[in-house]
Parts: C-alpha cells; sequence; structure tokens
C-alpha cells in the first residue's frame, strides 16, 4: 500500500499529463465514444495505464495497474457527446470509489474543460458510497435511470465534503 498523495503533489504530478487527457478527449469526440485510463503509483510516481475505449459510450473494462507491478490512484475518461459535462456522474464516483481510487480526472464538451477531483475520505464520502450498491439492484431501465438521479442530488449536496477540485483547465484548441 502507497502513502496517500497530498492534494498539492497530485496536482504537481497530473499536470504533465493534461496534453495526453486533451488529446484523448479530442480523439473521443471525433469518434464519438468514450476514451480513459487509470493512474497508477510506483515509488510516489504517477503515469497511465493502458488507454482504453467504451464499447458505445461507457467503457466497461479498464486496464490496471497489475503489468506494470503498480498500484491503482485514479483515472481519467471522456464524455464526449456535445452536452458531457467535465463532472463526474453518480456511477462514476461510485465506480472508482470501489476501485480504492484517490482522485478523478473528467473532461467534457460543456464546457470545454477538464477537471481532476480528490475524493475526500470523510463521513460525508463514506454515506454516499454506502448508497453506491443501489445501481447493483436497479430492476429496468427507468428504475435505473431514476436512482442515478438521486445518487446525482446526493452527490451535489454533498460535493465538497465529498469531492477537492485538483485541477480545473480549459481544453487549448
Ligand atoms: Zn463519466
Amino acid at each position: 500500500m502507497h502513502a496517500r498523495l497530498t492534494a498539492k503533489e497530485l496536482k504537481e504530478k497530473l499536470e504533465k499529463y493534461i496534453p495526453l487527457m486533451e488529446k484523448l478527449h479530442k480523439r473521443s469526440t471525433d469518434i464519438g465514444r468514450e476514451l480513459g485510463f487509470i493512474f497508477c503509483v510506483k515509488d510516489q510516481n504517477i503515469f497511465p495505464s493502458t488507454v482504453v475505449e467504451g464499447e458505445s459510450r461507457e467503457i466497461s473494462e479498464f486496464v490496471g495497474c497489475e503489468p506494470f507491478d503498480a498500484t491503482e490512484i485514479g483515472s481519467f475518461h471522456t464524455h464526449p457527446s456535445p452536452l458531457g459535462v467535465p463532472l463526474p456522474a453518480a456511477q462514476d464516483l461510485c465506480y472508482f470509489m470501489e476501485r480504492g481510487h484517490q482522485f478523478l480526472c473528467v473532461s467534457g464538451n460543456l464546457p470545454y474543460y477538464i477537471g481532476c477531483w480528490e475524493i475526500l475520505d470523510t463521513p460525508e464520502r463514506k454515506e454516499f458510497e454506502k448508497k453506491c450498491e443501489v445501481f447493483s439492484q436497479c430492476k429496468d431501465l427507468q428504475d435505473c435511470w431514476r436512482k442515478e438521479l438521486e445518487m446525482e442530488e446526493e452527490m451535489r449536496k454533498n460535493w465538497n465534503k465529498i469531492l477537492r477540485t485538483i485541477i480545473e483547465k480549459p481544453i487549448k484548441d
């Protein structure tokens, strides 16, 4: 187990991957599919694992850090639709919390932006995380959608107690 990195350390280490995230966001918007990768950490260094592409819209299988003999610490993925907001969806957050990540980065077109957030270790995060199991129990699409909306509301209500901004950057053309 690696030591938790501070927000300042994360910012410094993530800055150099912004051009890669910009490049992937543009490609993702061109092809209309999500692209993303897991960030690995080894000896306090952060680096990206293999870039993966979503089947249609959502990425179902990320490549972790085992091939690099490293530990997963975070992720990046795109929201390539014209209305894709550069914010994590409730299901995104649940998914990466379950993988034990310390941060996540998301890019979007509305606005044309990349954001990275630290996932905080707070009681509010624990409460949110407990409710994530609703996503594995929905009855049909409509039920899933309703649960997504409820979780989105829960996430927004406690946004600053669950997430702390590390990077906020407009994408350069
Ligand atoms: Zn997403």
